[in-house]
């Protein structure tokens, strides 16, 4: 029998990531170049697709030689803004709508007293651009147990957006186990992203029904690696590939479904193009096609 190929139910670009390829591409077509202040997606297909439209990548202003410049749907703190509108350059804000959302929520917060913590990695571009919107009152956390200061009393706790819900839920519990003792005042907020959470869903429940699971996406997308741990712990074996032609024939020997979930910066086409390659790279269909052509 021929290998059956699942594709999860949610994967590939989210809402966000396909909000700002639009938003750049229609900049681009109308109005010429564009700099993106760091990448718009973390795959090198699309930018690879992104810079012959006219959307270069470059990590920040010193690199700009375009009247116009991008920011990206991770979004960006407010010395961006002010040095864009400084260098009279066009802005394409990008940023999505959800992590604007906590951009606002810590402006907010830090101006009512709240020390803001957002759960997270401190090297992310969201993240760093959510913590530039505390003016220097808010912090960081990987970990619930990493040291913190509580100087006034009052807590908000947001998170980055690609954390899982759960992920999100067990920092606030233990948080507030370590340090309720110093803490008057706690606000969470979920700034959580539900379409991640649903691609983490769709990958668990097809990782649990077939014999390998093929996640795409690029190695640099943290996302990506997510998705791939999610797919392991689920018990399957899995491989994380950026392209269709990284997939070995070997991987297919002895599978009968294969799963095929994708990263919230992977396009469409990648995904096609995999599920197409494992059909031909299906070592049970080329033996069958030996066993006619021997007959
Ligand atoms: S993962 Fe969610 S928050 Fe991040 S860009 Fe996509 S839709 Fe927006």
């Amino acid at each position: 029998m021929a290998i059956e190929v699942r594709t999860a139910s949610a994967l590939g670009f989210c809402f966000g990531v396909r909000r700002a390829i639009e938003m750049v591409e229609a900049a681009a077509d109308e109005q010429g170049p564009i700099d993106s202040l760091g990448s718009i997606v973390h795959n090198p297909v699309v930018a690879e697709r992104l810079q012959r439209r006219g959307v270069g990548i470059v990590p920040g202003f010193a690199g700009v030689t375009s009247p116009r410049v991008a920011i990206t749907a991770h979004g960006a703190g407010p010395e961006v803004y002010r040095t864009a509108t400084s260098g009279k350059l066009d802005l394409v804000d990008t940023t999505c709508p959800i992590v604007a959302r906590a951009q606002r929520a810590a402006r907010r917060l830090v101006n009512s007293g709240f020390k803001v913590i957002i759960f997270g990695d401190e090297q992310h571009p969201e993240v760093r651009g959510v913590l530039a919107w505390t003016r220097g009152r808010g912090v960081v956390l990987a970990d619930a147990a990493d040291p913190v200061e509580i100087p006034r009393r009052k807590v908000a706790l947001l998170s980055q957006t690609t954390k899982s819900q759960h992920a999100f839920t067990d920092f606030v519990a233990r948080f507030l186990e370590l340090h309720i003792d110093r803490i008057n005042e706690v606000r969470v907020i979920n700034t959580t992203c539900p379409e991640t959470e649903d691609r983490y869903e769709a990958a668990r429940e097809l990782a649990r029904e077939v014999d390998l699971m093929i996640v795409i996406g690029g190695r640099n997308s943290a996302n990506t690696g997510k998705l791939a741990g999610t797919c392991r712990a689920a018990g399957v074996e899995t491989y994380q590939i950026e392209r269709e032609d990284e997939i070995q024939r070997g991987w297919l020997e002895g599978r009968r479904v294969v799963g095929v979930t994708a990263g919230a910066s992977t396009p469409d086409e990648s995904v096609t193009a995999v599920v197409r390659r494992i059909k031909q790279l299906d070592p049970t269909a080329r033996r069958k096609e030996d066993t006619a052509r021997a007959g």
